[in-house]
């Protein structure tokens, strides 16, 4: 790859991020800091960041912490928030997600979701952790939502990064113009790749986009010699079929620069947030896959690949 890469124009210093979590194993190699930024183009029915869909803030309420105090609707300057038999309910037509009533809460019943920040906040909190990435060969990654949908304020992000010598890692579904992915990829040590299905129609019907951009971008990440680690959802009934499974494993094998294999089980801890969203969930019968069902399709995949694991 050529490695000169140009400072976009017009490049927005500030990004909406909804949260930084430090000491993750999870999200690559080592002890890491995960940058997840808010937005994201797809609608998986099975997403467990609902509050990560949107590129705006959100106004989280969690009904069960509520007293009933009133608090929120005394302070609110947009009048957003009604009582109702004793309910206190937000128009969110109205309400303008700055945050007062989440302030004034002291049951922390409200929350507001994504917070404006720039390159060097950014930096400062991910350099925090700095002597840790050397120790256990870690660095940072940068999640979502999809990060590739904010991808000037992500290839600042990288660039700081790079910069600093820490080791990079883009945890991402793909769903953005080969440009954008060129030039993340080349401040991007490892991609994390999801791979939710390459039959077209399921995809189509899961996650609201075609599958096609995903997979040929997938293919360039190949061709430039970028790393990748899969990662595959399995959702019973969804994903799952011995098919599916089967032509998941083929494309994988055809591609050349995939280091590793992750199946990543369905799992139903985002469920309680869309209620606190009053958004309505849509795989509401699927059940966590068994361990032993795990095994199985993993063993299919290793036929294709020589890592697959259970886990990310
Ligand atoms: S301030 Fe908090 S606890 Fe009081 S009514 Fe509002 S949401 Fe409920
Ligand atoms: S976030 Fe602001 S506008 Fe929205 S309900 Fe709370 S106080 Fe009102």
């Amino acid at each position: 790859m050529d490695n000169a890469i140009a400072d976009p124009p017009g490049e927005a210093p500030t990004g909406t991020v909804f949260n930084i979590i430090r000491f993750s194993v999870q999200d690559g190699p080592g002890i890491r800091t995960t940058v997840f930024l808010k937005g994201c183009p797809l609608e998986c029915a099975w997403c467990h960041n609902p509050e990560a869909l949107s590129g705006g803030k959100e106004l989280l309420f969690r009904p069960d912490r509520c007293i009933a105090c009133g608090d929120c609707m005394d302070v609110c300057p947009r009048h957003a928030i009604v009582e109702k038999e004793g309910k206190y309910e937000t128009r969110t037509e109205l309400c303008a997600r700055c945050g007062t009533c989440a302030d004034a809460c002291a049951a922390d019943a409200r929350e507001v979701i994504g917070r404006l920040m720039t390159v060097d906040e950014v930096t400062r909190e991910v350099e925090r952790d700095a002597p840790f990435y050397l120790e256990s060969g870690g660095g940072v990654t940068f999640s979502g939502g999809e990060p590739l949908l904010q991808h000037r304020f992500l290839v600042l992000l990288l660039r700081s990064c790079v910069m600093r010598g820490f080791h990079t890692v883009v945890d991402t579904a793909g769903y953005a113009s080969p440009d954008v992915l060129f030039r993340v990829a080349e401040l991007t040590d490892l991609f994390l790749y999801d791979l939710k299905s390459v039959d077209e129609e399921i995809h189509r019907r899961f996650t609201g986009v075609s599958g096609a951009l995903i997979r040929g971008n997938l293919e360039r990440l190949a061709s430039w010699g970028k790393k990748v680690v899969i990662r595959m959802p399995i959702v019973p009934g969804v994903n799952d079929s011995r098919s599916n499974i089967d032509a998941a494993g083929r494309f994988i094998a055809s591609l050349g620069n995939v280091v590793q294999v992750q199946l990543l089980p369905y799992h139903t801890i985002g469920v309680a947030k869309y209620a606190r969203l009053g958004v309505p969930y849509s795989l509401p019968a699927v059940q966590t896959p068994s361990s032993g069902y795990l095994n199985s399709i993993a063993e299919e995949l290793l036929r294709f690949h020589p890592v697959v694991s259970i886990g990310g």
